[in-house]
Protein backbone atom coordinates (compact mmCIF):
# COMPACT_ATOMS: atom_id res chain seq x y z
CA UNK A 1 0.00 0.00 0.00
CA UNK A 2 1.01 3.51 -0.82
CA UNK A 3 2.32 5.79 2.17
CA UNK A 4 2.67 9.46 1.30
CA UNK A 5 3.97 12.36 3.26
CA UNK A 6 5.35 16.19 2.38
CA UNK A 7 9.01 16.42 2.96
CA UNK A 8 9.12 19.80 5.20
CA UNK A 9 12.41 20.75 4.14
CA UNK A 10 11.26 21.04 0.43
CA UNK A 11 7.49 22.24 0.86
CA UNK A 12 7.56 25.88 -0.48
CA UNK A 13 3.84 26.56 0.31
CA UNK A 14 2.32 26.64 -3.44
CA UNK A 15 -0.32 24.36 -2.19
CA UNK A 16 -0.44 22.75 -5.83
CA UNK A 17 -1.28 19.26 -4.18
CA UNK A 18 -4.47 20.81 -2.57
CA UNK A 19 -5.76 21.60 -6.05
CA UNK A 20 -5.00 18.39 -7.29
CA UNK A 21 -5.79 16.00 -4.25
CA UNK A 22 -7.68 18.06 -1.53
CA UNK A 23 -8.54 15.20 -0.03
CA UNK A 24 -5.34 14.32 0.87
CA UNK A 25 -3.04 17.02 1.73
CA UNK A 26 -3.68 20.34 4.00
CA UNK A 27 -1.79 23.14 5.50
CA UNK A 28 -0.67 23.98 8.48
CA UNK A 29 -0.67 27.25 10.73
CA UNK A 30 2.36 28.47 8.11
CA UNK A 31 0.94 27.44 5.01
CA UNK A 32 3.24 24.85 4.66
CA UNK A 33 1.31 21.34 2.95
CA UNK A 34 1.51 17.94 4.94
CA UNK A 35 -0.62 14.89 5.04
CA UNK A 36 -3.08 14.22 8.55
CA UNK A 37 -2.12 10.81 9.67
CA UNK A 38 -5.42 9.18 8.63
CA UNK A 39 -4.45 10.03 5.04
CA UNK A 40 -0.97 8.27 4.83
CA UNK A 41 -1.88 5.18 3.81
CA UNK A 42 -3.62 4.68 1.00
CA UNK A 43 -5.39 1.95 -0.78
CA UNK A 44 -4.18 2.49 -3.68
CA UNK A 45 -2.32 4.79 -6.27
CA UNK A 46 -4.91 7.18 -7.44
CA UNK A 47 -4.86 9.55 -10.00
CA UNK A 48 -5.65 12.82 -7.51
CA UNK A 49 -2.19 11.68 -6.05
CA UNK A 50 -0.78 10.94 -9.18
CA UNK A 51 -1.47 14.81 -10.19
CA UNK A 52 -0.33 16.28 -7.17
CA UNK A 53 2.76 14.71 -6.97
CA UNK A 54 3.76 15.66 -10.66
CA UNK A 55 2.81 19.06 -10.26
CA UNK A 56 4.65 19.71 -6.89
CA UNK A 57 7.49 22.35 -7.98
CA UNK A 58 9.69 21.08 -5.34
CA UNK A 59 9.06 17.26 -5.66
CA UNK A 60 8.43 17.34 -1.67
CA UNK A 61 5.34 15.13 -2.08
CA UNK A 62 7.21 11.37 -1.33
CA UNK A 63 4.75 8.50 -2.10
CA UNK A 64 6.20 4.98 -0.86
CA UNK A 65 5.26 1.39 -0.91
CA UNK A 66 4.58 -0.54 2.79
S1 LIG B 1 2.81 21.64 -4.20
FE1 LIG B 1 4.61 20.70 -3.19
S2 LIG B 1 5.81 22.40 -2.44
FE2 LIG B 1 3.79 23.18 -2.91
S3 LIG B 1 2.62 23.04 -0.98
FE3 LIG B 1 2.26 21.14 -2.08
S4 LIG B 1 3.85 19.73 -1.33
FE4 LIG B 1 4.48 21.79 -0.78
Amino acid sequence: MPHVRVDPGKCQGHARCLVFAPEIFDLDDEGYSFVPEEHRHREQMTEDLRLAVANCPERAIVVKED
